[in-house]
C-alpha cells in the first residue's frame, strides 16, 4: 500500500477536530469479541458489576465480568447486526425494572416491557432488579396463613405468609398446576400473584394466562415470562424482575405471592451463561455460585416488621428432578434455602392420586403457627391416620386375613385418600377443608362406597351451604368445639339420608 505522508496528516488533523466537537461525559468502549449472546468489551474504566450497557440498535448489556483489560457482559434482546468494533456506552445505572400498580393485568418480559399488545406501561418507579434482602430486625416471624385452597397442602403441609415452600416433583406431575390454583384461589384475599416462567414453553405460558384471565385472576396478577427461546441471560434476569416488582408491593404493606416456575430451568440458563463468561465451572458443570444466585432470591421473601408495614413476600419456587432424584445438585441447594417442600411423584400421580402430593416427606416448617385453630386441630389426626394406613396397606397386600381394627382402619384410610383428591381449578375455602377432614378422621364416611366418597362430599358441602352455613361461619377463625363437631355430625346424618336413598 503507498500512503503519502500528506494524507496521514490530513486523516489525523480531520480526527482531532471531530475529537474536540465530541466530547461526551459518557464511559465507552469497543466490543472486541461477541457471540452466544456474550460480548467483551475492551475501554470501560468505570464500569459497575451489574450495570446497564447500551449497545448499538438499541439492545442492552448488563456487566457480569469485570476483568483486568476488558468487560464480559450478556446482552438482554437480539445480538443481530452487533459486530466486533461497534462502541458500547456506559449508563451509570444497574439494570433496572419498572415497578406499580400498572404492572397488575400484565404479561411483561424480564425487563418489564409489555408482551401482551396491551399497550405501554406507566411505571410507578425505576427499581434495582438485584437489591439485597431486608435483614433480621425488619422482620417478623410468619403469623398469618396463605391459603391454598388445597386440601392436602392446607391441612398437612401449611404456608404462611413470608414464607419459601418449595414445590419439588418429577416433570408432568402437576406442580405447576399447584402454583396456579394457589393464585386462584387468592381471589378476594387481597393477595398480588406474581407468576415468573423461566424457560417454559411459549404455548404453556399462553395456556396460563388464559387460565388466569378466565378465573378472574388476572386482575390481581402479574405475568413475568422469559420462554425457552429467549437467550440464557433473560431467563436469568427474570424471578430477579419478578421479587423487584413484588417487593414494591410489600413495602406498602400488602401481601405479595411470588411463583418461580421453575428454578432448575434458572440454573441451567446461569450455567449457560457462565460457561459462555468463561467462569470455572463446579459441580455439574454448575459455577461455584449458583447455591448463592437462588439464596439471595429466595432471601427476598420475607414477612415485614410491623415498623416497615407488615407486608409479605411468599414464594413457590418450583424444582423439576429427574426419575425422583431429590438428591441432585440444585434440589438439595433450593431444599436447603426454603422453608419446606411439597413432594409431587408420579407414582402417585400415575395411580390418580391427584394432587400427588407425598404427605410422608413433605414439610412446612413455619406455616403450623399460620394455620387456623380449626385446621390445626385436624392436623396431627390427620397426619397419623394415614401414616398408619400407608403402613397397614403395604402389610395388608400379602393377603392374610386381618382383624376387625385393621379392617376398620383400612376402610377410613382409603376415604381418607379419597378425600385428599382434588380437581384442578377448584380451590376450597379452609372452612370447608375442615368440615371434609372431620368427616373422615371421625369415621362418618365408612358407610359411603370409596368410589362415591368425592361425589358424597361435593354435595355435603354444598347442602352445608344451603341448611347450616353458621357451621362455615364458626369454623372461618373459631376452633371445632364439640358443639360444632355435633353440627357437622347431624348434618351429615341429615344429607346422607338423601345421598343413599
Ligand atoms: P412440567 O414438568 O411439564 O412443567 P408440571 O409438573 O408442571 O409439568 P402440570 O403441567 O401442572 O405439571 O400438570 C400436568 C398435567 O396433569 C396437566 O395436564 C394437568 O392438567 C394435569 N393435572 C395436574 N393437576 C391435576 C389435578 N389435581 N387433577 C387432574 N389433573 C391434573
Ligand atoms: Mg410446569
Amino acid at each position: 500500500m503507498n500512503i503519502k505522508p500528506e494524507e496521514i496528516t490530513t486523516i489525523i488533523k480531520k480526527e482531532i477536530e471531530q475529537y474536540s466537537k465530541k466530547i461526551e461525559t459518557v464511559d465507552s468502549g469497543t466490543i472486541i469479541q461477541i457471540g452466544d449472546g456474550i460480548a467483551r468489551v475492551y475501554g470501560l474504566d468505570d464500569c459497575m458489576e451489574g450495570e446497564l450497557l447500551e449497545f448499538p440498535n438499541g439492545v442492552y448489556g448488563m456487566a457480569l465480568n469485570l476483568e483486568q483489560d476488558n468487560v464480559g457482559c450478556v446482552l438482554l434482546g437480539d445480538e443481530e447486526g452487533i459486530k466486533e468494533g461497534d462502541i458500547v456506552k456506559s449508563t451509570g445505572k444497574v439494570v433496572e425494572v419498572p415497578v406499580g400498580e400498572e404492572l397488575i393485568g400484565r404479561v411483561v418480559n424480564p425487563l418489564g416491557q409489555p408482551i401482551d399488545g396491551k399497550g405501554p406501561i406507566k411505571a410507578a418507579a425505576y427499581k434495582p432488579a438485584e437489591r439485597k434482602a431486608y435483614g433480621v430486625i425488619d422482620r417478623k416471624s410468619v403469623n398469618e396463613p396463605l391459603q391454598t385452597g388445597i386440601k392436602a397442602i392446607d391441612s398437612m403441609i401449611p404456608i404462611g405468609k413470608g414464607q419459601r415452600e418449595l414445590i419439588i416433583g418429577d416433570r408432568q406431575t402437576g406442580k405447576t398446576a399447584l402454583a396456579i390454583d394457589t393464585i386462584i384461589n387468592q381471589k378476594g384475599k387481597d393477595v398480588i400473584c406474581v407468576y415468573v416462567a423461566i424457560g417454559q414453553k411459549q404455548s404453556t405460558v399462553a395456556s396460563i394466562v388464559n387460565t388466569l384471565t378466565k378465573e378472574g385472576a388476572m386482575d390481581y396478577s402479574i405475568i413475568v415470562s422469559s420462554t425457552a427461546s429467549e437467550s440464557a441471560p433473560m431467563q436469568y434476569l427474570s424471578p430477579f424482575s419478578g421479587v423487584t416488582m413484588a417487593e414494591y408491593f410489600m413495602e406498602q404493606g400488602k401481601d405479595v405471592l411470588i411463583i418461580y416456575d421453575d428454578l432448575s430451568k434458572h440454573a441451567v440458563a446461569y450455567r449457560t451463561m457462565s460457561l459462555l463468561l468463561r467462569r470455572p465451572p463446579g459441580r455439574e458443570a454448575y459455577p461455584g455460585d449458583v447455591f448463592y444466585l437462588h439464596s439471595r432470591l429466595l432471601e427476598r421473601s420475607a414477612k415485614l416488621s410491623d415498623e416497615l408495614g407488615g407486608g409479605s413476600i411468599t414464594a413457590l419456587p418450583i424444582i423439576e428432578t429427574l426419575a425422583g432424584d431429590i438428591s441432585a445438585y440444585i434440589p438439595t441447594n433450593v431444599i436447603s434455602i426454603t422453608d419446606g417442600q411439597i413432594f409431587l411423584e408420579t407414582e402417585l400421580f400415575n395411580a390418580g392420586q391427584k394432587p400427588a402430593v407425598n404427605a410422608g416427606i413433605s414439610v412446612s416448617r413455619v406455616g403450623g403457627a399460620a394455620q387456623t385453630k380449626a385446621m390445626k386441630s385436624i392436623t396431627g389426626t390427620l397426619r397419623l391416620e394415614l401414616a398408619q394406613y400407608r403402613e397397614l396397606s403395604a402389610f395388608a397386600q400379602f393377603g392374610s386375613d386381618l382383624d376387625k381394627e385393621s379392617k376398620n382402619r383400612l376402610a377410613k384410610g382409603a376415604r381418607l385418600m379419597e378425600v385428599l383428591k382434588q380437581d384442578q381449578y377448584e380451590p376450597l375455602d379452609v372452612e370447608k377443608q375442615v368440615v371434609t377432614f372431620y368427616t373422615a378422621v371421625a369415621s362418618l364416611l365408612n358407610d359411603i362406597e370409596v368410589k362415591d366418597i368425592r361425589r358424597f362430599e361435593k354435595g355435603l358441602l354444598e347442602s352445608i351451604d344451603t341448611h347450616h352455613k353458621d357451621i362455615y361461619e364458626k369454623l372461618k377463625d373459631g376452633k371445632l368445639t364439640d358443639e360444632i363437631k355435633k353440627e357437622i355430625e347431624s348434618a351429615v346424618d341429615e344429607y346422607k339420608k338423601e345421598f343413599l336413598a
